[in-house]
């Protein structure tokens, strides 16, 4: 019976136990969780869990009867620390090493620290949402540097606590680097709608110790009680990287079935860096959906089939009332179409090259996900003021 040993404690890697399993897999199975938690979801970490709406244990994939009940063993607080691909072992932290048949990396990402800044806030683990909502709850004035989407998801959870926010993001340009200046706009105005004092085109040159006040680029300050950092993430493949597997897009490269250099060796998640078929090149995604769906796929080729995970990048976001749905690749558009009506945040707002669709993003506005994945795969011309039209619907544009 083959062993399988699941790297990470995310919600991948709880996927790819339950994907082993219905699959039909019935040897070992160890999942090794670097946190002290069992593996869990962080999308609400920034939303309904850092604004108190959502109970603790929501936000665990599954219960502890659950790994039970499938007989699949989850040690938290070990990390793995090397690997050797010879002998088929990996190394824990602790010195221990385990052996495996099959192995899946699903070591995610970790915050990109902000250097020199101590005692500011990151937003990445269960632990960081709790010490910010913390935070949250002595009120005052908070400084978020970065407006990538946990800056901007922060910032909504923050005013929706009280507290006086600023954001300072070095480039209007990259405000919500994917969506592009047209609705990246559309965030910004958003966030000062609601009282957010978000200052663009300055960067931070220094924080104050303990969070105590932001220096910014131009020479100004701004006075804070607390400070997050949101400025990106580093995919966890360090020791991956030194065992040889190969990498690209800062993460661990693997075929269109998520199998890496080395074949008894997968990887899914944030450091997929993955031939992905639809999109026509190698593409790594940073969100939920790949971690949702992935496992499956590399479950099975692991189990000995030939599957391919060939999905469009997906992502989503809450802030305030504004919920979204994003699928596709913009990264090269030449065109934005809108469909509806920005100001009052109900309407689809599609990125074209060469008069096809690379992207969409349903803002307040449901139930369109197929036709706009149809929109992009079939990769049809249409005709601009057509898509921008209520009028046509959408699969007849
Ligand atoms: P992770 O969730 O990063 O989990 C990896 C786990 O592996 C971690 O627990 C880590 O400690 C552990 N690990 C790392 N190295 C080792 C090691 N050597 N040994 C053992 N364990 C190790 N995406 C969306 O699409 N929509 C959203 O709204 C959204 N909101 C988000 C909000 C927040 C606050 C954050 C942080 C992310 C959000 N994302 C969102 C992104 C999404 O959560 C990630 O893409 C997803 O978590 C990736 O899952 P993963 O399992 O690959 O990795």
């Amino acid at each position: 019976m083959a062993e399988i040993i699941v790297v990470g404690g995310g919600l991948a890697a709880a996927k790819a136990a339950e994907a082993l399993r219905d699959l039909g897999h019935d040897g070992p199975i160890t999942v090794l969780c670097g946190e002290a938690h069992p593996p869990y979801e962080r999308p609400p970490l920034s939303k309904e869990y850092l604004q108190g709406k959502a109970e603790r244990d929501s936000v665990f994939t599954f219960d502890a009867a659950w790994y039970a009940d499938h007989d699949v063993t989850v040690r938290t607080g070990v990390r793995v620390t090397s690997l050797d691909r010879e002998a088929r072992t990996v190394g824990l932290d602790g010195g221990e090493s385990l052996h495996y048949d099959e192995l899946l990396l699903a070591t995610g990402s970790r915050a990109r620290p902000l250097p020199g800044a101590d005692g500011v806030h990151y937003l990445r683990t269960i632990d960081d949402s709790d010490a910010l909502r913390a935070a949250f709850a002595k009120g005052g004035r908070l400084g978020i540097v970065g407006g990538g989407w946990i800056g901007l998801e922060a910032a909504a959870a923050a005013r929706g606590a009280g507290l006086e926010v600023t954001v300072i993001e070095p480039s209007e340009q990259r405000l919500i680097g994917a969506l592009g200046p047209e609705l990246g706009k559309v965030f910004a105005d958003l966030h000062r709608s609601h009282g957010v004092d978000l200052r663009t085109g300055v960067g931070v040159r220094a924080v104050e110790p303990g969070g105590r006040g932001l220096v910014l680029e131009d020479g100004s300050t701004v006075e804070t009680d607390a400070v997050l950092v949101g400025i990106g993430a580093i995919p966890n493949i360090e020791f991956a990287q030194e065992a040889g597997l190969d990498t690209a897009e800062g993460g661990l490269a693997v075929d269109a079935g998520l199998r890496t250099s080395d074949p008894h060796v997968f990887a899914v998640g944030d450091i997929a860096a993955a031939e992905n078929p639809t999109v026509g090149r190698r593409i790594r995604v940073e969100h939920w959906a790949n971690a949702l769906n992935q496992p499956r796929v590399a479950a099975a080729n692991m189990l000995g089939g030939s599957e391919v995970y060939d999905r469009l990048p997906y992502f989503f976001t809450d802030q305030y009332q504004l919920g979204m749905e994003y699928l596709g690749l913009s990264t090269g558009y030449d065109q934005v179409v809108i469909r509806g009506d920005v100001d009052a945040l109900e309407f689809v707002a599609f990125w074209l090259r060469e008069g096809r669709v690379l992207a969409g993003m349903n803002v307040n506005i449901w139930d369109v996900g197929d036709d706009v994945r149809d929109l992009i795969t079939s990769r049809r011309s249409v005709d601009a003021a057509r898509l921008g039209d209520t009028g046509v619907p959408l699969a007849e544009v």
